[in-house]
């Protein structure tokens, strides 16, 4: 007698990886209608449905179709927690059990969403929390949007207002997971997606010169933001290894390219640590390589980590470091620290609840 072992089921496919095109060839070699393929992407997307039930106006043959060929791999909240200062942190569970974070960060002018684009990070960036996991994963360009969606929910329901802005700043290096970071980003501002402008967009780079100058041949229109935290190379190296092998001359010609084929100016991040780039020696270094490419200054107050050693610097030094700055017209924003008390500040994302799960 010959026993039959059971087959198992093809494992399904997870629905937003197909464009439109290939959605509606799908379709209509499934017997539906073609016009079916625009309905199906507009409940992915615009109205980003976590499942088929939710598609009324499909048939529920339809439906059924769909969810027996395909699933849905929307990430989900795991746990939010709220600063004083109103900043929220959340803590997304991807479809693997993997957790990533991501920040609402309110203001007076305006409401951010600081995103991850990987799980984890490979650039070991001395200062930063996230730099003490592993690089797991890249994520997908599906849950980066989905952080997005779900931080802008925050910010209706917490504030009464959307999103306005969006950084790519949370965990991991956006230019290591390039092609899934545009992806997500032509979603966002698609008016078949979330309909935001790109200059509402900031990607935040530790310095990989090959990908800036590749986000300058492909000519975005979204912002770039350079984390910089020390303009001599030798300093740099000790707290951003990456910079050994992507100096900072080699990041100045490729930014100059990137402002040469998109006309956009820079954003430099410069975290002040106490008595290590705080200095007016630190202050003249920096101002003379914002002289190298249009750009303008961000001062950021850091937060430390259990991790590293790395302070805050006195706030009487950050204003004389900012002020040298300025009086050379320099543009200098000095943003302080948010949700410090909530381990949510530039850094400081690092997956603390991973331990729950
Ligand atoms: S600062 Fe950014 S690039 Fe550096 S380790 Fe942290 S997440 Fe990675």
């Amino acid at each position: 007698m010959i026993m039959s072992a059971e087959i198992p089921s093809a494992p399904k496919q997870d629905i937003r990886k197909l464009d439109s095109t290939q959605l509606k060839e799908w379709l209509v070699a499934h017997n539906e209608q073609g016009f079916r393929a625009k309905q199906v992407y507009e409940w992915l997307w615009k109205k980003s449905a976590t499942s088929f039930d939710e598609m009324s106006n499909l048939s529920l043959k339809t439906r059924e179709l769909l969810a027996a060929h395909f699933e849905i791999k929307a990430i989900a909240t795991a746990t939010s927690q709220k600063s004083n200062d109103g900043t929220i942190k959340s803590a997304f569970k991807l479809h693997d059990a993997h957790l990533i974070e991501g920040v609402l960060i309110p203001s007076a002018d305006r409401m951010t969403a600081c995103v991850s684009s990987q799980v984890g990070c490979s650039l070991t960036c001395k200062f930063c929390a996230t730099g003490y996991m592993d690089r797991q994963r890249n994520l997908d360009a599906a849950e980066m949007y989905d952080q997005v969606v779900a931080i802008d929910r925050q910010a209706r329901e917490n504030f009464g207002i959307p999103l306005s802005n969006i950084v790519y700043m949370g965990m991991g290096e956006p230019l290591l997971n390039y092609a899934n970071v545009l992806e997500s980003i032509e979603k966002i501002t698609s008016p078949d997606g979330l309909g935001m402008a790109p200059k509402r967009i900031t990607v935040s780079t530790a310095g990989i010169a090959k990908m800036i100058k590749k986000l300058g041949d492909d000519q975005v229109r979204f912002n770039l933001a350079l984390s910089l935290h020390a303009a001599n190379d030798e300093k740099r190296n000790q707290i951003m290894p990456i910079n050994e092998s992507n100096s900072l001359d080699n990041l100045a010609e490729a930014l100059q390219y990137f402002y040469r084929q998109t006309n956009n100016r820079i954003t430099f991040e410069y975290i002040v640590f106490d008595k290590f780039n705080d200095s007016l020696q630190d202050a003249k270094e920096l101002w003379q390589f914002t002289k190298r490419v249009p750009a303008k200054v961000n001062i950021i107050e850091y937060n430390p980590i259990a991790e590293a050693d790395f302070k805050n610097t006195d706030s009487h030094r950050l204003e004389q470091f900012a002020k040298f700055l300025e009086q050379r017209g320099v543009i200098v924003n000095v943003r302080r620290s948010r949700g410090k008390d909530i381990d949510a500040a530039c850094g400081q994302l690092a997956n603390r609840e991973k331990a729950a799960y």
